[in-house]
């Protein structure tokens, strides 16, 4: 496990005090949570256990601070572990990690410690020291971070060999100079909170920094195009890979889309067209700043996308030369099992992140100064509450936590590698209305 600060006392005693007795626990006073802090996928009780992962690096002790109520999605699984005679013993050995790299001698392997690594955020959406505490707790814990669509600020080089930089629709920011120093290129085709729609930043947060990274006027509203207009063939998709695996010959590749329904045959395209990750995003994800009516409305469930990916790329006879990457919601080490499960390699984690460094799901993202924690602003003051010392290691803790729990699972289930759980549908169970955890 990675090394963890030590949290103060007090700290210690009042998280585990609602870990133990839940936000419901009138008897402690329940004014003493703030009543905005979460909602049905991100419920107060699993806020607060990633809360204390971030702050201890440990696993929260309850079953129930693992899932949401939202009364659907990963919240309707649970896994059939052994009797416990038949779990493995209690030790380090068991293998988290993810090669990301399946079909490509010529450029890197790409192995990360855990199967999960950082999805999107752009600089605008979030501020400079949020993407560094990012990259950082990346580069510490073996894994990624991405740059999403809004530029690479020069805060990041540092820990380049750990930042994905992203292509989106609207070109923002987009240079040779950072694809050339990415282990990765990401693609972004289309996002599951915004499916049919770009990417949009708001003009009070497009301060001139912003801008001047965007090549955009400051204080004006930016709206990505959907989709690229320079690919509606898998033959244009192939173009736009070759173009970026041109400038950087060892980078990979990663083609991130949301979830239609024909999101089976898209992502067999993508491997045609030269793909080495193929990330399916679904809805249950996005920031407040994700307009509800697209989010709640348009595309497929990731829990539905994943299988029948997973099953069409095996039927193609191509599974095991891509990696599948599942996002969109996924919350805790439990989801990632469970996506895992279903068919993905691994997951895309955002959400969790910001949760980890004190977000408390009240959906202000999308104001200039509506984030009260200093994540997803601009702000001159208010971006001076991240500090990417604590912010590194609020991510690094958590994924320590995430590691303990991926490998408690899988031992649970007699499994030594998180690989062997790829497509194992038949150690999930469906919890029927009533049963949910
Ligand atoms: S405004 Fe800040 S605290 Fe509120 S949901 Fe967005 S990131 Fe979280």
């Amino acid at each position: 496990m990675a090394t963890s600060k030590s949290p103060s006392p007090a700290v210690v005693e009042k998280v585990t005090h609602y870990l133990h007795n839940g936000f419901h626990d009138r008897s402690h006073g329940v004014e003493e949570i703030p009543p905005a802090l979460g909602d049905a996928r991100w419920t107060p009780e699993l806020i607060l256990s990633t809360w204390y992962a971030a702050e201890t690096g440990l696993p929260p002790n309850d079953l129930e601070h693992q899932v949401g109520h939202s009364g659907g999605g990963f919240d309707k699984l649970d896994f059939k572990f052994l009797p416990e005679n038949d779990w493995l013993s209690n030790d380090d050995s068991i293998s988290t990690s993810m090669i990301l790299n399946r079909r490509d001698p010529t450029r890197r392997k790409l192995k990360l410690s855990i199967p999960v690594y950082g999805g999107g955020m752009s600089y605008g959406s979030v501020s400079e020291e949020v993407m560094v505490s990012r990259a950082r707790a990346a580069s510490e814990f073996g894994t990624l971070t991405c740059t999403g669509e809004g530029g690479y600020p020069d805060g990041l080089l540092p820990y380049k060999d750990n930042v994905i930089t992203q292509i989106a629709t609207g070109l923002f920011g987009v240079r040779e100079e950072t694809i050339k120093n990415s282990p990765m290129v990401e693609f972004k085709y289309a996002q599951g909170a915004k499916p049919g729609l770009g990417g949009h930043l708001l003009g009070d947060k497009s301060t001139t920094a912003v801008a001047n990274m965007r090549e955009s006027v400051p204080w004006v509203s930016l709206f990505s195009p959907f989709p690229f207009h320079s690919v509606y063939s898998v033959e244009d998709h192939k173009k736009h890979l070759d173009w970026a695996m041109i400038i950087n010959p060892d980078a990979l590749i990663s083609v991130k889309v949301s979830t239609p329904t024909d999101v089976d045959m898209v992502a067999v395209g993508s491997y045609y067209a030269g793909a080495h990750v193929i990330h399916l995003d679904g809805s249950y994800g996005g920031t407040g700043a994700a307009p509800e009516i697209a989010k709640k409305n348009i595309a497929m469930p990731i829990e539905l996308a994943v299988p029948k990916v997973h099953k069409h790329l095996v039927s193609e006879g191509i599974r095991d030369e891509v990696t599948l990457i599942a996002s969109g919601g996924i919350r805790t080490a439990h989801d990632i099992a469970k996506a895992i499960a279903l068919g993905a390699d691994g997951c895309v984690l955002g959400t969790s992140e910001l949760v980890s460094m004190g977000c408390t799901r009240c959906s202000n993202c999308e104001r200039g100064r509506g984030c009260p924690f200093g994540l997803t602003t601009t702000d001159p003051e208010l971006k001076e509450w991240i500090h990417p010392d604590w912010g590194s290691q609020r991510i690094v803790n958590f994924y320590s936590s995430v590691q303990w729990q991926l490998r408690e699972i899988l031992r649970k289930l007699g499994l030594d590698n998180v690989s062997d759980l790829r497509g194992r549908v038949d150690l999930l169970r469906y919890l029927p209305r009533g049963f949910e955890v």
